[in-house]
């Protein structure tokens, strides 16, 4: 048969089935004609020729299975294929476990704790046996750590500096390199970021304590403000330096200020309370309040301001307090001093008043009102210290006879000349007085009657010896007296009667006498 009628047949057959006329169907149908025809066809001989280069189970297999055409032999090989196991399997894993671990162990390396930590442990999973199970959960592991890893946290880098953030050594090398180069331009960068340090560098120069700034402060920091980008240069670092430390200086002036008016504060505090203290009077309700304004003060929870005010207050309230307390003060001591001067009026017009009527007109010595006094004081200290005194009772012989031989006058000259002769010869600490009349009296301290009846005899003999001349007449007289000491009498009534009672007998016994 020839090849025509081989394709005529074949044509035949497909028209026979019905079906479209396709390449391969035509292929097909006539390697098969050919085959009955004992042609041998090249084109048909191809699948037999590669099922002869594998291996004698597949070709039995693939015998049983009728395999003829190219494309069953692919199909055929392919199903082979995708089953499981296919040889060598083994060894193809560990590569893949190989591989696996050493992926994980480089994930280590990386700059991720997270990732680094999850990869260690993977790895030490996978070190030990493993099977399938827990190959998935390692897998889906980091299904998961890739679906939620973000590095948008590198993007808040991108106000400062743009850099390329696909690989962390050049992103760092970017950073450092964008930082020093700021000032050429090189690296891009942006305003808001330097705006931002500007503000901060602004606030770091104004003073917190300190009201205000001073011009150079103000001048650098308007400077900045104005243009953030001066702070990138070296000379603007220079001068921040040396802003900074003066800046601190006008803190530290300010706080030394402070201080220094919080002590003057404090002073006044302390003086006020010194002088409401010192007085020991003071509107206690008043004082109450300033002590209650004072505790209010915490020294450790308030800010110096609100101490600072506090303590103004405190200030102002006990210096009103005070003002109307000294105000007082100043009144009650004029109206005190103005009493006392009316006292000291009264004092001394009394004073001269008693002076006057304890003196006698005539003889201008102490009258009996006088002498009664010394005596008290006399019988005050014999009663306390024993100090002995003694009194002599003079009284002038026969005066009634002088008075009427000589006149009033002569008699009064004798009075007075008779009392400076009792003063001329008794001593400064005796007490001369008329007692009354003709009668006089001396008191001598811290003498016995044996002391005084010597003083009244010498007196006695001056007086007989005295001339008394009265209008170129001499009158003679005598003077009589009673001498008593203090401590040979019981009390001073007794003493003076016994003086009293030794002149009468003087007189009796004669006149121009002394009896002690
Ligand atoms: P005797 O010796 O006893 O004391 O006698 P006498 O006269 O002194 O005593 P008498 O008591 O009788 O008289 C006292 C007289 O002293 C009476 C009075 O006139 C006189 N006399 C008293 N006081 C004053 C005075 O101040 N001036 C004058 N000139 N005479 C006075
Ligand atoms: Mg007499
Ligand atoms: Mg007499």
């Amino acid at each position: 048969m020839t090849i025509q009628e081989i394709i005529k047949k074949t044509l035949m057959e497909v028209k026979a089935k019905g079906e479209n006329l396709t390449p391969d169907l035509y292929s097909e149908l006539f390697c098969r004609e050919a085959k009955r025809a004992n042609v041998i066809v090249e084109d048909c001989q191809r699948v037999e020729k590669f099922l002869k280069r594998l291996p004698p189970e597949l070709q039995k297999d693939l015998k049983k299975r009728h395999v003829s055409t190219v494309d069953q032999l692919v199909q055929y090989l392919a199903s082979e294929l995708s089953r499981s196991e296919p040889k060598g399997d083994s060894e193809v894993t560990e590569a893949y476990m190989m591989l696996a671990k050493r992926l994980l162990q480089t994930i280590t390396l990386l700059h991720d704790k997270k990732a680094a930590a999850m990869a260690e442990e993977d790895r030490n999973r996978l070190n030990a046996y493993t099977d399938r199970a827990q190959i998935d959960a390692i897998r889906e592991r980091w299904n998961r750590f890739v679906m939620e890893y973000s590095d948008a946290f590198l993007d808040r880098l991108d106000p400062y500096c743009r850099v390329d953030k696909s690989d962390l050594e050049s992103m760092v090398n970017g950073i450092v390199k964008c930082f020093r180069s700021g000032e050429k331009g090189e690296a891009p960068r942006q305003s808001g970021g330097l705006e931002a340090v500007a503000q901060l560098m602004i606030a770091s120069l104004t003073p917190s304590i300190a009201s205000g700034m001073n011009d150079e402060l103000a001048t650098i920091s308007s400077q900045i403000r104005s243009n953030p980008e001066l702070l990138t240069s070296d000379a603007m670092m220079q001068d921040l330096k040396h802003m900074i430390k003066k800046r601190i200086e006008l803190d530290k002036k300010a706080v030394v200020a402070q201080i220094g008016e919080l002590d003057s504060v404090i002073d006044h505090i302390n003086l006020a309370l010194t002088r409401v203290i010192d007085s020991g009077e003071g509107n206690q309700e008043a004082l109450g309040a300033i002590q209650g304004e004072l505790e209010s003060v915490n020294l450790k929870a308030d800010s110096f301001e609100v101490i600072h005010k506090k303590l103004l207050a405190v200030a102002t309230s006990l210096e009103k307090e005070t003002r109307v307390l000294s105000e007082e003060m100043h009144r009650s001591k004029e109206r005190i001093s103005e009493l006392q001067q009316k006292v000291r009026i009264l004092e001394s017009a009394l004073h001269k008043e008693r002076k006057k009527s304890s003196t006698d007109t005539l003889t201008k010595l102490p009258n009996r009102r006088g002498i009664d006094e010394s005596l008290s004081r006399l019988e005050a200290a014999f009663k306390r210290y024993k100090d002995n005194y003694s009194v002599v009772l003079f009284d002038l012989d026969h005066f009634k006879t002088v008075n009427d031989t000589y006149g009033h006058d002569a008699g009064d000259m004798i009075l007075a000349s008779f009392a400076k002769q009792l003063r001329r010869y008794s001593r400064e600490l005796d007490i001369v007085g008329r007692w009354g009349g003709e009668e006089f009296m001396v008191i001598l301290p811290k003498t016995d009657s044996d002391g005084a009846y010597k003083f009244a005899q010498k007196l006695r003999e001056v007086v007989q010896k005295s001339k008394f001349l009265y209008k170129g007449r001499r009158i003679p007289i005598t003077v009589s007296g009673g001498v008593a000491d203090r401590v040979s009498y019981p009390d001073k009534e007794s003493m003076l009667k016994a003086a009293d009672e030794k002149l009468y007998k003087a007189k009796e016994g004669g006149r121009n006498k002394i009896v002690a």
